[in-house]
């Protein structure tokens, strides 16, 4: 059996055509894997999904609990076997539940990471190098440019901003799932023992994180209908980067327009989304990470799934590694 039978890219989504199943579909389907909880890969609406109970717990509460017809979940590093193809899931590095899902049929595995990164995050499990024959990797950021400083040191950044000027408020634009809560954690891991104020699109997130264990310290919501601006000098607060663009942001005294992306690496992107601090923090892969990770899973075959393709595709061919862009479409950038 080849490679391209047991796994293959369909418009729904990758397929496994001996299991009948789709990984991270964008369509509904019959029976959908789902790698981790960010809108572009975890929809609503599939017949059966298998999943990390993180994951199914975070798709409820994004998307109410009859996101789906039935629900399973998967424990990692547990083979689940479906119409005689094996299945495990293993630990991405991402977001909270996060995983790759090992596909193993005939004595051949195959590796779908999903989403992934390698820096150390107090909010999930670390990601684990799994040996495959084929791996299959985003690129998001599949460019030797973006090399993600330690997120420690961009913390730092923003905690001697907030130092420096006590009188005015720092926004942090940070996604809703994952980024937010991995800021929130990094400042407390900083020492910051404040509350911090968020908008309430986090709210929902940030409890389910602190439930299952992830010390986010004091949350107070961001609202203003108990008191004045002035109660926010000083703060820091965390929101949905669409947040600082409407009215909501203009409650907060002299607001400095902080954004936590892997895009902060590009000085131009900051500039027109009119950041003033930008935090380079990515749960995406860098270039050195993408590149590490493919020379460990031992992968004679690298299948590229979304993001800067060409390059990653190109470095593979130069290292003797075969490898194409799959073009799946329907993935975005909401967890970068
Ligand atoms: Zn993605
Ligand atoms: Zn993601």
């Amino acid at each position: 059996m080849r490679a391209s039978d047991l796994l293959h890219p369909r418009p729904e989504g990758l397929y496994c055509p001996p299991g009948d199943f789709f990984i991270d579909p964008v369509r509904p389907v019959n029976r959908a894997l789902i790698t981790h909880g960010h809108s572009d890969h975890a929809r609503s609406g599939h017949g059966s999904v298998l999943a990390t109970q993180q994951t199914l717990d975070i798709m409820g509460l994004r998307y109410g609990e009859d996101f789906a017809g039935t629900t399973q979940a998967a424990m990692l590093g547990e083979t689940i076997a479906i119409d005689g193809v094996d299945v495990t899931f293993h630990p991405a590095g991402h977001v909270l539940g996060s995983a790759q899902i090992a596909v193993e049929h005939q004595g051949r595995r195959i590796v779908a990471s999903g989403d992934y990164k390698r820096q150390k995050d107090a909010t999930c499990a670390p990601f684990e190098p799994i040996r495959c024959d084929v791996f299959i990797t985003e690129a998001t950021f599949g460019l030797p440019v973006f090399r993600h400083p330690p997120d420690t040191e961009e913390i730092a950044r923003l905690l001697k901003s907030a130092a420096q000027f006590p009188e005015r408020s720092h926004l942090v634009g940070a996604y809703a799932l994952g980024k937010a809560q991995r800021v929130m954690r990094l400042l407390r891991d900083a020492g910051y023992d404040k509350p911090l104020y968020i908008h309430g699109a986090l709210a929902k997130l940030s409890a389910y994180y602190q439930s299952q264990g992830i010390d986010l310290g004091e949350l107070e919501p961001a609202t203003v209908e108990s008191g004045g601006k002035q109660d926010f000098a000083g703060a820091i607060v965390v929101g949905p980067p669409s947040a600082f663009a409407d009215r909501w942001a203009r409650r907060f005294p002299d607001p400095i327009s902080c954004f936590a992306s892997g895009w902060m690496r590009i000085r131009q992107r900051a500039k027109q989304g009119g950041v003033e601090l930008p935090l380079i923090i990515s749960d995406h892969a860098d270039w050195d990470e993408l590149i590490v990770t493919i020379k460990q899973t031992g992968a004679e075959e690298i299948w590229v799934t979304h993001g800067r393709e060409e390059a990653l595709v190109r470095w593979c061919e130069l290292e003797g590694i075969a490898a194409r862009p799959l073009h799946l479409v329907g993935y975005e950038d909401e967890g970068d």
